[in-house]
């Protein structure tokens, strides 16, 4: 016999379709009489509970979404900006429709500030910053070339991961957390290893890491080579000059400074890498991430705009209003606020008599910095004393840098003196408690 439907959820489904169909043939059909539709609405319940076919709804969905506020000082997501969440409840536009196509030109005119280009292929990828690394990667990269990347931290050996899945070569250029590469490093590998692309983490979010790259791009061009530069974890925070540094490929995130959900990813490429990856001997492996598919869609060629997904409407408009607040401050301003605050940071915990992995100050991450667990404390006590008592978040380290290191992220919307004053108050106050000093 088929299992029957619990009756509260029954009832509860019966009423819903009830509503909804009862509105749709009222605007398709008015001519059906009530008597009609009300037959075959039980008609059409009835056999979905005869046949068993259909399973309950889950009960948690009958409850309201219950989303506690907290205080995101970790390496990110941050908090986003009011503005940001208000957009994503304005209405759905067609995602073909001219006034949409207003608001990517819009978006794409942003990344070109935030990135200070003029690169024609500058758009968004609708996915996360992981996503937007994949997308330079699988277009830069074909089967067997080559790739030198700088593992200095995670996302250089999430890199090279990707990089060899594509099925090209990754020549690793090693560096402890908490180091950056200099030039006479990178020529070293450009020489030995003659790659296609060289990669480098501007912010690094692991090691806590700004890397310099000033003259990065005259190298690597001297030596045949392309540069992609990832800054999801730094852009906004620090001066980045993509034409006047000669970066081929750049991409961000929107959850850090720019204070978007999670979603949407800005990109660019240089005419450079446009020609190489138009001039590729094979079709790019993933369509879903085929950069001249997607500069099509945003508008960066001659052709009408083709589909070739249905853009994440709502994350575009959330994105539009993230780089809006970069753009009324000014990036410079954005700048000089980040590296204030993360000077307020350093001297509070340096008060605290914790220190900081990255020694060398002018090579640190102002948005994101790694503080050392002292001897005898578990961090996750202190992380998680922040968490329970204030709903703030402090992170703990990954990679080898797992239980050894917290990470405190002061980016866009979070990046306030009032918010690290409240993260080193409640850092101290956990250590206080956690940390027994002899
Ligand atoms: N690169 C860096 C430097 C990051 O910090 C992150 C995210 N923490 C990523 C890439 C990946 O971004 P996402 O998690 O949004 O995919």
């Amino acid at each position: 016999m088929a299992p029957k439907i619990t009756r509260p959820f029954c009832a509860q489904l019966g009423k819903c379709l009830h509503s909804q169909f009862g509105q749709c043939v009222a605007i398709k059909q008015p001519g059906i009489p009530a008597g009609v539709l009300q037959s075959q609405l039980s008609a059409f319940s009835s056999s979905a509970s005869r046949n068993g076919s259909v399973a309950d709804p889950p009960a948690c969905l009958f409850k309201p979404l219950n989303v506690p506020h907290k205080l995101l000082m970790g390496p990110g997501p941050s908090n986003a900006y009011p503005r940001v969440l208000a957009a994503q409840s304005l209405p759905l536009l067609g995602h073909l429709q001219k006034e949409f196509h207003e608001v990517l030109d819009e978006v794409k005119a942003g990344i070109q500030y935030i990135f200070q280009t003029q690169n024609a292929w500058t758009f968004a990828v609708s996915a996360t910053g992981m996503g937007a690394m994949e997308t330079a990667a699988v277009n830069l990269l074909e089967i067997g070339d080559v790739a030198l990347v700088g593992v200095n931290g995670f996302w250089g050996a999430r890199l090279a991961e990707i990089a060899e899945r594509n099925g090209s070569v990754a020549k690793r250029m090693v560096k402890p957390m908490g180091q950056v590469f200099t030039l006479e490093d990178i020529e070293q590998g450009l020489k030995e290893h003659k790659p296609k692309v060289v990669f480098l983490t501007y912010g690094e979010s692991s090691g806590g890491t700004a890397q310099p790259l000033a003259g990065v791009g005259e190298l690597c061009h001297k030596y045949g080579a392309l540069l992609m530069v990832d800054s999801v974890a730094i852009l906004g925070g620090a001066p980045l000059f993509m034409d006047e540094w000669n970066i081929d490929a750049l991409y961000t995130g929107a959850q850090k400074v720019l204070s978007t959900p999670p979603s949407i990813s800005p990109i660019s490429f240089s005419q450079k890498a446009r020609d190489v990856i138009l001039g590729r001997k094979t079709k790019v492996r993933s369509f879903y991430l085929d950069a001249p598919e997607l500069a099509n869609y945003w508008g960066c060629d001659e052709n009408p705009r083709r589909y070739h997904h249905t853009a994440m409407i709502s994350s575009v408009y959330a994105l539009r209003e993230g780089l809006a607040e970069v753009a009324e401050k000014g990036l410079e301003k954005s700048w000089a606020q980040h590296a204030a605050c993360a000077e307020l940071l350093y001297e509070g915990l340096d008060k605290m008599g914790l220190e900081l992995l990255v020694q060398d100050k002018s090579v640190r991450n102002p948005c994101v910095t790694v503080i050392k667990v002292p001897e005898g404390v578990d961090w996750k006590k202190v992380s998680d004393h922040a968490m329970d008592n204030h709903q703030v978040e402090i992170a703990g380290g990954f990679g080898e840098l797992a239980g050894k290191v917290w990470r405190v992220g002061v980016m866009g919307y979070n990046c306030t003196p009032e918010n690290v004053y409240k993260t080193l108050a409640v850092l101290k106050e956990g250590l206080d408690v956690h940390w027994k000093k002899n």
